[in-house]
């Protein structure tokens, strides 16, 4: 079923439905109406046989009644004729009555009729039977009729005492009223049957018709064809007729119903017939009608008839109706797999236009939506594919590029392990790729730079995700070689980088050539020398460096004095050679750290760097200008070539390579000017500090060659005991003129220089010489601190110096104390504790001087032999006013009391000072409050004197 196209399907199943309920309907119709029709003619065939048969009995009554009429009548018209004989006296009344009885007993009706008279109260008065008469007989019901009509007809039902069966009756009243006779003449009906004629209904019963041939007919007694279209007679004479055995039949049977075969006479057709007959008892006739059943049946056959045609036409309704329908449901589904077969082309934008409610309109919209849907993941599939295809493409390309490529490509991953590498790079390093696949790249590190470089690289390349620049890289062959690299970053999306690209190009060949041009545009062709420019670019870099580490750099600007005057006298070439020369002095004294450039003609400058301070160029200007006080022995000339220095500091004096040489140039002028052969600083007040400085240096050498140096005394006094305790030895440089200058201003120059061994040395001694001496002439043996500078502490001799000190003057070492600067403390640790620790087991006691202005930790001092610290003046001078100071002074009180530390306030002025120390329990006390330092005339009778 499934297989065949839905119009054959509607066809089929419309045909099916309408023959199946057209037979359905026939089936349960036809049985009915064929029972109804045959029913009916059935009935037709038994009342046309019931009104036949009551024709006859009608026609028999007519006659027995006729008949008994005419006996009735003439019995009356007898009586009345003898009763008129009576009347006239020509008889008795007895004699009448007598007469008339006979009359009527003899009168004979049929064969067993007989008349009788009825008074009117039921009493029999004549009757056949003698001795009936006078007996009353009302109780029959015949009787009390007879009685009640007195004249006219009645029927009825009636058997003789000895007689079974009743029998029909008839009688027939005249009343006779002179004697109240009522006079019947009674008989059975079937006496009369001979009466009946038959032609009086013949032609009424051969006018009926059933159907179109039936027919109705009598049998009588004897097989006496009485009635029939064509037979007269008797059944005898059609023996050899068919319908014989019919009539046959019929004859027996008397009454019913059979049906039979016959030929029909006009068609000589066998055809089915059908006969009902009735028996009719008081003629004893048979009444039949017969007929064709299948004209009973026409109608059948033209229901018949109809229902074929029914089913015909309903076929033939159906194949263009189910082909209609068919087609309004294929003919839009068609369409919509046309559609689809469109769209299955690749027609992404055909849509349906159907927009009916039914179902196929549904199956449209959905197949719109559907195409809708479609066309939009078709449009994104495609945009992907494109997309795709497009970075496939991209990739071969980057592939090409990436293995055709003349630079070598490394990618690394995150860790830096390199996950790729092209064929240029196997070129260029000579590592296959396999190789250095999970490497770090660092394989082809070179030694060509510092951590720095690197550090500097990879800093820039997290900050700004690049990095472009020259490196050197060593191949696999341990050959170093230059190159230009470019590492960037990759980032994902969410932007954490994922990998490192790095791009780099051999740079060897390049950078040979471009050395060459490069060194020919910075380097003068005289001398070697870088020139102007690269002297430019790298005071420029020195510059950032000296930014960056917070240094100082300087510039010396050199011009040689009367270099004019050689050349134009002695000629270019030989000028020429003097500079060669210059330049070769110079690089003696300065080494590679230091860049030495030729501006051009006699001009030179020299860039230092990392500069300490102003008297370490001095030193280096001098060493020059020495270098230039030889002679210049050239072709036979001995010449003699002084210089002109100016100096210019980094940043004082200019914060760019320009300024630095510009001013350094004014500098030089300045020194020509001061009569050349010397050097000059740029900045005026520089110059003069110098100047002032190296006149103090020059005055300190040879006050330390001379002596001029005295050491006061400033005693310490404990304000408990109120007794002076200690004393510090303070140095004082008295010049030949008198002028006394202070430690402050010279002591760190003698540090720089190295004088204050020397120094330091003659205030030790005399201090030891001193302690004798104030024993012996005031009986006290005071503590003497004397100041130690940290070049001293450093100095290699100290211990053996200090040991020949104390040797030789015979003083207590016990009874010495050296003052350290808590900052000497903090550098050079470990060499420091150990020569303290030597100091301490000589017996010298050690105090901590300026204690509070450094950094010291109650656990970093425990570290060393320390005996006492010396709260800095600045705590003291502040203390009253500053509450701050004070608490300072308190923790530094209190932290020595907790190290078992004495303590020392200096610098005290005032009583107020002196009073909030003894409140916060110092008690050892130094200050102009009680004595000023003092040289040892004015000390020892400040201490006799001293309460
Ligand atoms: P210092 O070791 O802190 O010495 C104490 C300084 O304070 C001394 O100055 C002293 O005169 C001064 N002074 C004392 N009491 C008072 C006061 O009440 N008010 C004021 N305003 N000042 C007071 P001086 O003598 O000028 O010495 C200066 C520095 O020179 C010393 O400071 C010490 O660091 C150094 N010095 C002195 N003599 C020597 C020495 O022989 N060798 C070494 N290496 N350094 C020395
Ligand atoms: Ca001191
Ligand atoms: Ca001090």
């Amino acid at each position: 079923m499934t297989r065949l196209k839905i119009r054959s399907r509607l066809t089929l199943s419309f045909s099916a439905i309408t023959i199946f309920a057209i037979i359905l309907c026939a089936g349960t119709i036809y049985p009915l109406v064929k029972n109804i029709v045959q029913n009916n003619i059935e009935n037709e065939l038994i009342n046309t046989t019931s009104t036949v048969a009551d024709m006859v009995q009608a026609a028999i009554n007519v006659s027995v009644r006729n008949h008994l009429r005419a006996v009735s009548e003439t019995n009356l018209q007898n009586i009345q004729t003898i009763y008129e004989e009576y009347k006239s006296g020509e008889l008795t009344e007895a004699e009448a009555k007598n007469k008339a009885e006979k009359l009527i007993l003899n009168q004979k009706i049929g064969k067993k009729g007989y008349n009788y008279c009825l008074h009117s109260n039921g009493s029999i008065a004549v009757h056949p039977n003698s001795k009936l008469v006078g007996i009353n007989v009302d109780n029959f019901d015949f009787i009390q009729k007879q009685l009640a009509l007195k004249t006219g007809y009645i029927e009825y039902d009636w058997a003789n005492p000895n007689e079974g069966d009743k029998k029909a009756k008839a009688l027939f009243m005249a009343y006779f009223k002179p004697w109240d006779w009522i006079i019947s003449a009674s008989a059975y009906r079937n006496d009369f049957v001979s009466l009946v004629n038959a032609e009086d209904f013949r032609e009424k019963i051969k006018a009926v018709r059933l159907g179109k041939s039936g027919y109705v007919f009598i049998i009588g007694k004897d097989e006496e064809v009485i009635v029939h279209p064509w037979i007269s007679g008797t059944m005898k004479e059609f023996y050899d007729i068919l319908g014989y055995q019919v009539l046959s039949d019929i004859y027996q049977k008397k009454n019913g119903k059979i049906k039979y075969n016959l030929v029909d006479q006009n068609s000589k057709k066998n055809r089915e017939k059908i006969a009902i007959f009735k028996y009719l008892p008081e003629m004893d006739w048979i009444v039949a009608s017969s007929m064709y059943t299948d004209e009973i049946y026409y109608p059948l056959k033209q229901i018949i008839y109809f229902i074929i045609f029914s089913i015909f036409i309903s076929l033939v309704l159906a194949l263009p109706l189910s082909a209609l329908i068919g087609n309004s449901i294929t003919i839009p589904i068609n369409k919509l797999v046309a559609l689809f077969s469109d769209a299955a082309k690749g027609n992404w934008t055909t849509r349906s236009k159907n927009n009916s409610p039914d179902e196929i309109g549904v199956l449209s919209r959905k197949f719109n939506k559907f195409m809708d849907d479609f066309q939009g993941i078709q449009c994104n599939l495609s945009t992907e594919v494109a997309t795709r295809q497009e970075s496939e493409y991209q990739r071969k390309l980057f592939e090409e590029v990436f293995n055709n490529a003349m630079e070598g490509i490394t990618i690394t991953d995150f860790n830096g392990n390199i996950i790729k590498a092209n064929p240029a790079f196997t070129t260029i390093t000579g590592y296959d790729v396999d190789e250095v696949i999970g490497k770090n790249p660092n394989i082809l590190k070179s030694n060509k730079h510092g951590k720095d470089f690197y550090k500097t690289m990879w800093e820039e390349i997290v900050e700004t995700g690049h990095w472009v620049g020259e490196i050197w890289n060593r191949r696999k062959n341990g050959e170093s070689f230059p190159e230009l690299l470019s590492i960037s970053a990759i980032h994902d999306s969410s932007n954490e980088t994922t990998h490192y690209v790095a791009v780099f190009h051999d740079i060897t060949e390049m950078k040979s050539k471009e050395k060459q041009i490069k060194y020919q545009s910075h380097h003068d062709a005289l001398t070697g020398l870088p020139n102007r420019v690269l002297l430019i670019d790298r005071i420029a870099m020195a510059i950032s460096r000296a930014r960056r580490q917070n240094t100082k750099l300087s510039l010396f600007y050199l011009d040689l004095d009367n270099f004019k005057t050689i050349n134009d006298s002695l000629g270019h070439a030989l000028g020429d050679i003097i500079l060669q020369i210059t330049a070769n002095r110079i690089s003696e004294i300065f080494g590679n750290q230091d860049i030495i450039s030729r501006l051009g003609g006699d001009e030179f400058v020299i860039m230092i760097e990392d500069v300490k301070d102003e008297f370490h160029l001095i030193n280096q200007a001098e060493i020059l200008l020495k270098a230039f006080s030889k002679p210049y022995k050239v072709n036979g000339h001995e010449l003699y070539v002084s210089t002109s220095l100016g100096i210019t500091l980094y940043p004082d004096d200019g914060e760019d390579p320009g300024t630095l040489i510009k001013n350094a140039d004014i500098a030089m002028y300045q020194a020509k000017e001061e009569g050349k052969n010397g050097y000059h600083m740029f900045k005026q007040e520089m110059h003069d500090r110098i100047e002032r400085r190296l006149n103090i240096e020059n005055a300190l050498r040879q006050a330390v060659n001379k002596n001029e140096f005295a050491v006061f005394y400033q005693p310490k006094v404990n304000i408990k005991t109120g007794k002076v305790y200690g004393l510090e030895a303070l140095i004082r440089w008295v010049q030949p003129n008198g002028e006394v200058i202070s430690p402050a201003e010279f002591i760190p120059l003698a540090e720089e220089t190295g004088l204050i061994i020397d120094i330091g040395k003659f205030v030790f001694k005399e201090s030891c010489i001193i302690q004798r001496e104030i024993i012996e002439k005031t009986g006290l043996n005071l503590i003497i601190s004397i100041n130690v500078s940290g070049r001293q502490l450093k100095h290699h001799d100290l211990i053996e110096d200090i040991k020949n000190i104390v040797d030789n003057s015979g003083c207590h070492s016990k009874k010495i104390e050296l003052e350290i600067t808590e900052s000497m403390l903090m550098d050079n640790t470990e060499k420091t504790i150990a020569t303290l620790n030597q100091i301490s087991a000589m017996g010298f006691s050690l105090s901590i001087d300026d204690f509070g202005t450094g950094y010291s930790s109650l656990a970093y001092l425990k570290k060393f032999p320390i005996n006492t610290l010396k709260i800095d003046r600045s705590f003291i001078t502040d203390m009253a006013d500053h509450g701050e100071d004070e608490s300072i002074v308190q923790t530094i009180i209190d932290m020595s009391k907790n190290l078992k530390l004495k303590v020392v306030a200096e610098g005290v002025e005032t009583k107020e000072q002196a009073e909030i120390l003894k409140k916060l329990g110092c008690y050892r006390i130094q200050g102009y409050l009680y004595a000023k330092p003092m040289p040892i005339n004015e000390l020892i009778p400040f201490l006799i004197n001293w309460e």
